[in-house]
């Protein structure tokens, strides 16, 4: 029986690079989430900044049947209209003139990183290879973006790991300005720091960045795979800062749940992508890019991005209130609908304590890092759905402080 497997089922047939929680979810809607047993549960996870519409928009089925019963898959061996569509809307809607399409966020990274190397060194020469990122940052997990990545443990055992990456510290100017010279070819940053605890850039530090990039040749690369496509209250949070990059990634909530990834860039630094120099065999796949420009399409709306907003205010004040009864969090912070606690001493260290109970009350929650409790839920979850989640909320840390 196809239906006969179980959590069980995964410690048997799984590699067991993941620990996966102690129910099978089968069905969602909205931002509501049945399991095999038909247990019901709330989704403040958004299948980590992914499910920006929720579960099974009914628009976004549309979109995906609609393609799935025309055209599939063709390789790049032939463009197809919903890449050029989306590519269009996308171009139309940010600083970016051109677009290249993948699978996944590490590989719009791998693609941003490979592409500034080769822009660097068609225009400058070889020696300009360097890669500055920011301690604790994520970019994938490929050999290439968790070198870049500024989490050392997720690169040991993996050695040797491709040289010419610095890491400085986030949001400390000075430290930027020590590390980069004219052998810097990119400057990578998130403009708000997702895994690594939803701490969002200063303003001034990502004005400083541009300058210095700008006064040295250096492309200005934005990580927007999880701050993108609406999660930070405007469709990309570059323009949250008015700080424009010269490249930006893409993926997560781009598909809405279907794995698309995008890196958009201009006219002038794509021409050092020509002919044969990177590739893809499933980017650009018609069904991906017919969702994600639905996905656009809907999260461009000013009606949603103002709902982005509203929703925001209404999980802060809501986590404010269950804080001024329990004293669990230091501080609430993020932008948009990227928000994280960030754990009082007494807790520090044990967010995954907070998501396990939110689970026990039915409420899908995030962690990021060991101290941050992290929401990502859908651009589009339903009021009702946030309150009710809050007081699932309030009701799982309840009995996490009752053993104080
Ligand atoms: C999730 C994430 C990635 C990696 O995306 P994948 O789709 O898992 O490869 C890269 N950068 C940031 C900022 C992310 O949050």
């Amino acid at each position: 029986m196809s239906n006969a497997v179980t959590r069980t089922t995964f410690d048997q047939v799984m590699v067991p690079n993941y620990a996966p929680a102690d129910f099978i979810p089968v069905k969602g809607l909205g931002s509501r989430v049945w399991d095999q047993q038909g247990t019901e549960y709330i989704d403040f996870a958004g299948g980590i900044a992914v499910n920006s519409l929720g579960h099974c928009h009914p628009e976004l089925v549309a979109a995906l049947t609609e393609q799935a019963g025309k055209l599939w898959h063709l390789s790049n061996v032939f463009t197809n209209e919903p890449a050029l569509q989306l590519a269009t809307r996308l171009t139309n809607l940010t600083f970016a003139e051109r677009v290249f399409f993948c699978n996944s966020g590490a590989e719009a990274n791998e693609a941003a990183f490979k592409l500034a190397r080769k822009y660097a060194a068609d225009n400058f020469g070889a020696h300009k290879n360097e890669i500055i990122s920011c301690k604790n940052s994520f970019h994938g997990r490929t050999l290439f973006t968790v070198s870049v990545g500024g989490q050392p443990k997720y690169t040991e055992g993996f050695a040797p790991v491709p040289a010419g990456i610095t890491h400085v510290e986030y949001n400390n100017i000075d430290a930027l300005k020590a590390a980069i010279s004219d052998r810097t070819c990119a400057v990578v940053i998130e403009p708000v720091q997702g895994e690594g605890g939803v701490l969002p850039a200063d303003k001034a530090y990502l004005e400083a960045a541009r300058e210095l990039c700008s006064q040295h040749n250096a492309l200005l690369v934005f990580d927007e795979v999880q701050t993108g496509v609406g999660r930070s209250g405007s469709l990309f949070a570059y323009m949250e800062y008015g700080v424009t990059p010269d490249i930006l990634s893409s993926a997560k909530s781009l598909g809405g749940g279907f794995p698309i990834g995008a890196m958009l860039t201009t006219t002038a630094i794509a021409k050092s992508f020509g002919v044969g120099s990177h590739g893809t065999t499933y980017g650009g796949n018609p069904l991906a890019c017919a969702v994600a420009d639905k996905v656009i399409e809907i999260v461009s709306r000013p009606e949603v991005l103002a709902g982005i907003r509203a929703k925001h205010d209404r999980f802060v004040a809501g986590l404010n209130a269950i804080n001024a009864k329990y004293n669990v969090f230091k501080t609430v912070r993020g932008m948009g609908l990227l928000i994280g606690g960030v754990l009082t001493d007494e807790f520090a260290g044990r967010a995954k304590d907070f998501l396990k109970a939110a689970e026990k009350q039915r409420l899908m929650v995030l962690v990021a890092g060991m101290s941050v409790v992290r929401l990502a839920p859908s651009l589009v979850i339903e009021d009702k759905d946030i309150d009710e989640g809050l007081s699932r909320l309030d009701a799982a840390i309840a009995e996490l402080v009752s053993a104080r």
